[in-house]
């Protein structure tokens, strides 16, 4: 699991400190919620992902299909998206908010301004919002 969603990386840690400097208290990846999500913020009923282009199969300029197995490889990004959509459907089932973090908003040639993701998210944890995905394509919102 651990090879798959790669705790602390680089893009979260700058998301939770943006978060924690605006006020936001949160649980990270709590075993106890459906998912293990990144972060929970019980408070406002809401949970955060922040996914690797790569990993979970994301349409954007950072997901390059590999050149070795890519048969292999494409299986297994496959098997991750399905995965993905499965326990964001659980946890809405649940009752809780869900926002999906495209890590491609914080790397790479169109990430935005930490300002200005870390408003997006904090605009969506306040919103009554049950479901958003932020990626480079939300730029214009
Ligand atoms: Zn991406």
């Amino acid at each position: 699991m651990k090879s798959i969603r790669s705790e602390n990386t680089r893009p979260e840690m700058a998301i939770r400190k943006g978060l924690y400097a605006l006020g936001f208290r949160y649980r990270l990846h709590d075993k106890k919620i459906t998912g293990k999500p990144d972060l929970v913020l019980k408070k406002y009923n809401a949970v955060i992902f922040i996914n690797g282009c790569y990993w979970h199969g994301h349409d954007c300029h950072m997901f390059k299909p590999s050149k070795t197995r890519p048969e292999y490889w494409k299986n297994r990004i496959e098997k991750n998206r399905n995965r993905d959509q499965k326990t964001i459907k659980r946890l809405r089932d649940e009752g809780w908010r869900v926002l999906l973090v495209w890590e491609c908003t914080l790397k790479g040639k169109c990430r935005l301004t930490q300002d200005d993701l870390l408003n997006k998210i904090s605009k969506w944890i306040l919103s009554d919002r049950s479901f958003a995905v932020i990626d480079t394509q939300s730029r214009a919102e």
